[in-house]
Parts: structure tokens; C-alpha cells; sequence
């Protein structure tokens, strides 16, 4: 009987001739989808050997890459997300853009299932040949989660995307790390559904460049419009932002396709004053420099856990530590000691 099993299933668990890194980056670069799936499945990998063969493709697509527009999407679960990715992403491929979507969910498994692991929410953008829609990695990825979206960013760009959507799940430390893979950052909120907030921290509202009221339609409209005004009275109590444009308020109906032109419309003018005074560009490079503090942090802790005489020590330290036996400095001393050897 024949197998079953798809290409991306006989490459993950070996099965497949071994790959040809330079002929799958051109291959890539030249805007093959399956080629661009396959490197995302190699950045994901928990192997330590896939990361390797992910680093070498990253850097050889690195020179193709910072040409697109990014953008980050959150809200609670139910705000509309989806629904606004779907009518986003069908309004910019019907105007020539190809469309990358991504996620971060930090605490999503492959047995937990993850957002946007279901594709059948984004039905039309799905079968878009313009579009990619790619589900948030699985927690057990060699790297971290938000590193390997940040590297599945490079590798669209690479592939020729012009715009990538990173969604993200509105209640947690995802969102602070999107903000710092993106040129421009979304907050879907819902009028009327009491909190006024809605759970949203105060710093998530900080960090949103448009505050877009979704569901404004039919009954839902006036509370929509009356949410717009409370939240640009909210928004101008927020210190200035540092790209200088302060942000916008305004409302939309994902499901009637309606204020999506208007939101996009505000993320080019963004896009555009910012290139001209040097924001967007010196945002992404100190963005750049952020991963790479970030990866050392996540590169320290990992051999911290791999490493069992350190784990140990460190099991001491803690110890010791919550008994004032010692100072958290000189234990860090002597662990940090202890990784240098
Ligand atoms: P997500 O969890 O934030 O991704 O939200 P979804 O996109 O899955 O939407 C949640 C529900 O709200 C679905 O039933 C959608 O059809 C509905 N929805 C999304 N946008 C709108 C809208 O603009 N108007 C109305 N009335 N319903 C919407």
C-alpha cells in the first residue's frame, strides 16, 4: 500500500533524501513555498542538528530579507483575530501583496493544539496562492518559540512576502515579545463587553500603534463609536510613542470587510513617514540587537538545565540563598563560574 505520509511528514522524521542546504535556500529565495515550509520545519526543530542547518539557511537568506512590512495582531481570544487576518490578507492579495501568517504561542504543544492550528478559520486566505499561513511552533523547539517565529519572519521575507501578520494571543508575555519582531502593532478590542480594558493590560495598550474596535456593525455600532472616543481619551494619557505618531483608534467590521482599507491605509502612511525619518529602520536594527540578547539569555539558561553539575550547584544556590546562607550576587558568581569553565 502506498504511503501516506506528506513530503513535510518523511522530511521531519527523516525518511527524505538528506537535504541540500544551498539548493534549498535558493530554492526559497526564489519563492518556492515548499521550500520555505521546509526551512520553517527545520528552525522549529527540537533537534540540535536542524538548528545548526536552520542557522546556515538563515544566513544565506539574510541579504533578501527586511523588505517586507511587519506586523503584529492581538487581542483576547473571540475579539475577531482570525476573521481580521482572513479580510486583511484577502484585501492586500487582491491588491498583488503576498501574505505571510504566523503565531506565537509560547504555551501551545503539537498536543494542545495551537492558534491558527486550525486553518479552516482563515478558509479563503488558506487556499490564497499569494498567502502563507503558517501555525505557531510547538513549545518544544531548539531555540524557543518566539526565536524561531523571529526566524520564520527572515525566512518570508526571504521568500518574497511583503507583508507578515504575527498573531499572538492577548493575555501574556507573547505579546511583548511580537512587539519586538514588528514594524507595527494591532489591538483588536471589542466595545461594550464590559471591563473596558477586557482583560488587555495596561502595557499591551501602550505598545498598540491602532486600537481597531471590531464587530462595529448593525446594533454594535454607536457603542463602537462611543469605545473609540474612550479609548483615544485613554490613549492620549500614554506617554508619546517613540516612533513619534501617536497612536490611532479606530473601528471596523472583519466579518463585512469594512474600515480593513482605512486600517491599512494608517499602517503605510506609518510605514512610510517612519521610513522617511529613520524609525523604522533603526527600530528593526535595535530589534536585531534585542534577538541577539534574547538568544543569549535562552542559550545560558538551556546549559544551565543540560549541564546536571551546574543544575545542581544551582539547586544549592537556591537553596542557600532563600536561607540568607549566601547572596543572590555570589551565587550567581559562582555559577556563572562554573558555565565559563
Ligand atoms: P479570534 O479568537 O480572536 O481569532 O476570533 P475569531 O476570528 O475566531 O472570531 C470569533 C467570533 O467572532 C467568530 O464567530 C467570528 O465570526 C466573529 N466575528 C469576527 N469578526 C466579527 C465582526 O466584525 N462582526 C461580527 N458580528 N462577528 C465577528
Amino acid at each position: 500500500m502506498q504511503s501516506k505520509k506528506t513530503a513535510i511528514e518523511k522530511f521531519k522524521t527523516g525518511a527524505a533524501k538528506p537535504l541540500n542546504l544551498h539548493q534549498l535556500s535558493n530554492e526559497l529565495i526564489d519563492g518556492s513555498i515548499s521550500a520555505l515550509s521546509k526551512c520553517i520545519t527545520l528552525v522549529e526543530s527540537s533537534k540540535k542538528a536542524h538548528k545548526a542547518e536552520a542557522q546556515k539557511i538563515i544566513e544565506k537568506c539574510l541579504p533578501h530579507t527586511g523588505k517586507s512590512i511587519r506586523l503584529g495582531i492581538t487581542g483576547v481570544p473571540g475579539v475577531g483575530k482570525s476573521t481580521f487576518i482572513e479580510a486583511l490578507g484577502k484585501y492586500l492579495t487582491s491588491k498583488g501583496k503576498k501574505v505571510a501568517v504566523l503565531a506565537v504561542d509560547p504555551s501551545s504543544s503539537l498536543s494542545k493544539g495551537s492558534i491558527l492550528g486550525d486553518k479552516t478559520r482563515m478558509n479563503q486566505l488558506s487556499i490564497d496562492p499569494n498567502a502563507f499561513i503558517r501555525p505557531s511552533p510547538s513549545s518544544g523547539v531548539q531555540g524557543g518559540v518566539t526565536n524561531a517565529t523571529r526566524e520564520s519572519i527572515l525566512l518570508c521575507e526571504a521568500a518574497g512576502f511583503d507583508v507578515i501578520l504575527i498573531e499572538t494571543v492577548g493575555v501574556g508575555q507573547s505579546e511583548t515579545d511580537v512587539y519586538h519582531m514588528v514594524d507595527f502593532f494591532v489591538l483588536l478590542m471589542l466595545a461594550g463587553a464590559g471591563d473596558e480594558l477586557q482583560g488587555i493590560k495596561r502595557g499591551i495598550m501602550e505598545m498598540a500603534d491602532l486600537v481597531l474596535i471590531n464587530k462595529a456593525e448593525g446594533d454594535n455600532l454607536n457603542p463602537a463609536k462611543q469605545a473609540r472616543r474612550e479609548y483615544q481619551n485613554a490613549l492620549h494619557l500614554f506617554p508619546p510613542k517613540n516612533s513619534k505618531i501617536s497612536p490611532k483608534v479606530q473601528i471596523c467590521s472583519a466579518l463585512n470587510n469594512e474600515g480593513i482599507d482605512r486600517g491599512w491605509k494608517t499602517i503605510e502612511n506609518f510605514a512610510s513617514e517612519t521610513k522617511s525619518t529613520g524609525f523604522f529602520d533603526l527600530q528593526r536594527e535595535k530589534q536585531a540587537v534585542t534577538a541577539l540578547h534574547h538568544s543569549i539569555r535562552y542559550s545560558i539558561n538551556q546549559n544551565l538545565a543540560s549541564n546536571s553539575a551546574i543544575a545542581k550547584t544551582l539547586k544549592e544556590k537556591e537553596e542557600e540563598v532563600s536561607q540568607k546562607k549566601t547572596t543572590p550576587f555570589k551565587a550567581a558568581d559562582t555559577i556563572v563560574k562554573m558555565l565559563l569553565k
